[in-house]
């Protein structure tokens, strides 16, 4: 197989892998595949995002490269790969690689090949843009660290939200020790833009638990972004007859990270809308508002939490609510960024004495 062939095979099968939110994730046809307009340290970066090999040795149920499936194989050279992304460079504005792999035999000698690749990039195309380091399950330390002198941001997919998850879709990788003790190791090397990971969403784990192992991965390693990739059968893979996961589903538990992350909110105020540890089907902001706010609240004597909570209203939009001395008419707020028909049935702007809702936020 000639370098072209393998870039097309290559650069089809890393699309699987998630580098940013699906919103973010628009191919661009270049008859090579693999180009995507994704953000990139908070600006928006063309990736070329690519598999070293497709060529894998552990037997995912869900993944097109497993051992499992007969698709075509292939692996780059690592001379191979760096001219690809040097030509694509040079040619087609790609600012970013999005460097991942199959774990083809053993998970240190496919390291070894990716990390030669970046070496010949960085050192003798003196690219000095975006690199994404995918570490494989169970990659020693020293490997890990010499990737990360090369890259910007690393990543291992979680794939599952606990042991017993990923135990039904992988015999081959031990969750607290391939994974976990992995980002752990990443975590300990502060790298300049994180480390992200990706997980699953599928029937097996609940939402209750995929929200609490975010909360974890957040807290105790630190982590940049988890991606939530709803699951979707793939022909010629064991569960390609099954369902797949509806695009809502992804779409509230982003909603979800996100309230935790930029504003705040616990994890546990959202035991109050779970359902067998689902979350309800509408935005999660106005399902927790519809739950806990009884009757309205007081914008002027509203303190910063409690403001964040009403729908319409978002961190800027309170803060400058706090600075203002009264707020007397809806137009007041809409000037402020408040969005009025979301806010309105949870909020009183014309002086009446409220019901406050701190007693559900502790
Ligand atoms: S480790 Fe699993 S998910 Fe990754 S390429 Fe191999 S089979 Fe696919």
């Amino acid at each position: 197989m000639n370098t072209l062939e393998k870039a097309k095979v290559l650069s089809e099968a890393g699309q699987y892998d998630s580098c940013g939110p699906k919103s973010c994730e628009i191919k661009v046809e270049n008859g090579l595949g693999g180009i995507y307009n994704a953000k990139a340290e908070n600006k928006n970066c063309r990736l070329f995002k690519t598999l070293m090999s497709n060529d894998c040795s552990f037997d995912c149920k869900y993944c097109i490269n497993s051992s499992y499936c007969k698709k075509k194989k292939a692996s780059y050279e690592p001379e191979e790969l760096a001219s690809v992304f040097n030509h694509l460079h040079k040619n087609l504005n790609v600012w970013g690689l999005f460097l991942s792999s199959a774990v083809s035999g053993n998970p240190d000698k496919v390291t070894e090949n990716m990390i030669n690749a970046v070496k010949i990039i960085r050192n003798k195309h003196n690219f000095r843009g975006y690199v994404h380091f995918k570490v494989l399950p169970g990659t020693s330390y020293e490997l890990i660290k010499q990737a990360s002198e090369l890259s910007n941001r690393m990543s291992v997919n979680i794939e599952a939200p606990n042991k017993s998850v990923l135990s039904e879709l992988s015999s081959c990788k031990d969750y607290k020790i391939d994974i976990l003790k992995r980002q752990a190791w990443i975590s300990r090397l502060k790298l300049g833009s994180g480390q992200t990971t990706q997980m699953i969403i599928n029937k097996i784990s609940t939402d209750k638990d995929v929200l609490k192992m975010a909360n974890w991965e957040y807290k105790k390693l630190e982590l940049r972004r988890i991606y939530f990739s709803g699951f979707k059968p793939v022909k010629g893979t064991p569960l390609e007859n099954e369902k797949p996961e509806p695009m809502s589903r992804e779409s509230h538990l982003y909603n979800v990270d996100f309230l935790m992350r930029d504003y705040g909110y616990k994890l546990k105020e959202f035991d109050s809308v779970l359902n067998n540890g689902m979350l309800p089907n509408e935005d999660p902001k106005l399902a927790l508002a519809k739950a806990n706010f009884e009757g309205h609240l007081d914008i002027n004597e509203a303190s910063y939490e409690e403001l964040i909570r009403v729908p319409g209203i978002g961190p800027k939009t309170a803060k400058k609510i706090i600075k203002t001395k009264k707020i007397t008419k809806y137009e007041q707020l809409h000037k402020l960024g408040g969005w009025i028909s979301r806010a309105k049935p949870f909020i009183e702007v014309d002086g009446k004495t409220q019901k406050r809702i701190s007693e559900f936020l502790y």
